[in-house]
């Protein structure tokens, strides 16, 4: 029997200041709120509140208990244990800045590629659930995010290894390498409602 529950919090949950560290010392790996918390996720700002990147809410926990962020905001789920109560964290801050010395890529994958395209066959702007090379990789087209397109599986077929100049097709839309890190964070995964206000800048 669990002793740990994700329960509604009874009003706005307050700001949690960073706990010691002897407390994240007292959770062992098999920690109940560990086992909970693993499947979420929570977008992690920087200090300077630039958005940095998308951890797991277990990460998230570790970070808040070490000291290493505060929490910034939660959809009032309490993460609680025999030990200790914690808002369950959707967006946190460091409380030092981390200097970034490059910005991250996100590969184009499958699921990237979709999120980017909103799941739009690029070539008959139905539900797509594939990836089309535009320039077939057979024929020396790149693994790259401007030779991507979702494609649904009717036009994926055929086209096959053709090119579009060859079968008379156009793209809908010219694909394009996503930009900036909202635009990262947003073709990696689906943004939480709570994270708008932090990837508008
Ligand atoms: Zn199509």
């Amino acid at each position: 029997m669990p002793t740990t529950t994700a329960v509604p919090a009874g009003g706005p949950a307050p700001r949690v200041s960073p706990l010691r560290r002897s407390t994240r010392d007292s959770l062992p790996p098999t920690d109940p709120v560990a086992t909970a918390t693993v499947l979420r996720r929570a977008l992690l700002l920087n200090a300077s509140r630039e958005p940095l990147c998308v951890v797991s809410v277990h990460r998230a926990v570790t970070l808040v208990l070490s000291g290493k962020a505060v929490v910034l905001e939660t959809d009032g789920l309490m993460l609680r244990s025999e030990r200790m109560a914690l808002p369950a964290p959707q967006v946190l801050c460091l409380t030092r800045y981390v200097h970034v010395p490059y910005r991250r890529t996100v590969p184009p994958t499958r699921r990237t590629v979709l999120q980017r395209d909103a799941h739009r066959c690029g070539y008959c702007a139905g539900p797509a659930d594939t990836v089309d090379h535009v320039h077939p990789r057979s024929r020396g087209g790149r693994h790259e995010w401007t030779n991507v397109v979702a494609a649904c599986a009717r036009c994926n077929h055929r086209k096959a290894d053709r090119l579009l100049s060859e079968i008379g097709w156009q793209l809908l839309v010219a694909p394009t390498t996503p930009r900036g890190t909202s635009a990262l964070l947003a073709a990696t995964v689906r943004p939480h409602p709570s994270w708008s206000a932090y990837l508008a800048a």
